[in-house]
């Protein structure tokens, strides 16, 4: 039996394609846990009532598996170098959404690299998660050391900007931990300014009830008619402030992963063939897509909304 490093570990989940890996100690989130109730209690997570749930294990993993040690933080760069038409007739869809279902994809290299650990040393106990389940994998991603928390709340990293996707690897196992990123946001409001809603209400607080993203993905309500004109022709999530960061302007490079260059046509969709649209059209285009999550109802109540322009 082998004992597991940073180094296998590292050399293992770049082979499977991840991108970033750190290493955090387990802790209890206290500070973090504070900033989440003030955010629970302002109602800024809107209709995510899940959001709610669960606090004692997004507080302390150990919840989650008593024996908890470590969190590996990973990072899988989904950035395609490519821009939109902005055709009026068009509604707009966020990057991330251009290819394939991302958990899809790093569900199956997460369960690969559990594998091979398990493979190495049989004691390699863990829990996995890909942007599901109640961790705060932000937190979890800026203690491991792969970016700061910015004031439009993404991890950024200094190589890759924000268009990534993070994972997390809670673990019984021990491993050497990576020193924490200083938040290189500086002076910048560049996303802050950006936002056509001022949803980001002050710098690292996201008001969903304001998001243009929550608006048109998990909201089930209808969309306030307060917003008419300030969507920008997003139908499916919104990367204004993600895409006036500097950091992404200098730094987004070309993932390596093909499964998230766009399929379909589905970086801009017709909003005519959105509101014509059957069940049966949409799953059948969408049911490996992430675009499936707003439902056929959603996406043609977006497309309504933007019509209204
Ligand atoms: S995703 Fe869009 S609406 Fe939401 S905070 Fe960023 S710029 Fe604003
Ligand atoms: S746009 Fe500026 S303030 Fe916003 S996340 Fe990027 S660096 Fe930070």
């Amino acid at each position: 039996m082998v004992k597991l490093t940073n180094d296998i570990v590292i050399d293992k989940a770049k082979s499977l394609g991840f991108d970033l890996v750190g290493f955090a100690k387990v802790d209890v989130l206290t500070e973090e846990m504070h900033n989440l109730n003030k955010w629970l209690s302002s109602g800024y997570q809107s209709g995510m009532k899940y959001m709610e749930r669960n606090l004692d294990k997004r507080e302390d993993v150990k919840n989650i598996l008593p024996d908890a040690k470590s969190v590996i933080s990973l990072a899988t760069n989904y950035y395609t170098n490519e821009n939109y038409s902005n055709k009026k007739d068009h509604g707009k869809v966020s990057r991330y959404a251009w290819g394939k279902d991302y958990h899809l994809i790093i569900w199956k290299k997460l369960d690969k690299l559990e594998n091979e650990l398990k493979k190495i040393d049989p004691n390699f106990n863990c829990k996995t998660y890909v942007d599901t389940g109640p961790v705060m994998d932000k937190v979890w991603a800026k203690k491991a050391g792969l970016g700061w928390l910015s004031k439009n709340t993404n991890i950024i990293n200094k190589n890759l900007g924000s268009w990534i996707f993070l994972s997390t690897i809670i673990t019984n196992y021990e491993f050497e931990y990576n020193e924490q990123i200083e938040d290189l946001c500086g002076d910048c409001t560049a996303c802050i300014d950006a936002c056509p809603t001022q949803a980001i209400v002050q710098p690292y607080v996201v008001d969903s009830n304001k998001c243009i993203s929550y608006l048109t993905i998990e909201n089930k309500d209808e969309i306030s008619d307060n917003f008419i004109g300030k969507f920008d022709n997003w139908i499916f999530g919104c990367d204004i402030c993600q895409d006036v960061c500097p950091w992404n302007i200098k730094f987004s490079t070309e993932t390596s992963e093909k499964s998230f260059l766009q399929v379909d046509g589905n970086k801009e969709i017709k909003l005519k063939k959105i509101l014509k649209m059957e069940q049966v059209e949409f799953k059948k285009r969408f049911e490996n897509s992430p675009i499936k999550r707003s439902k056929l109802k959603g996406l043609k109540r977006n497309a309504d909304h933007l019509k209204k322009v």
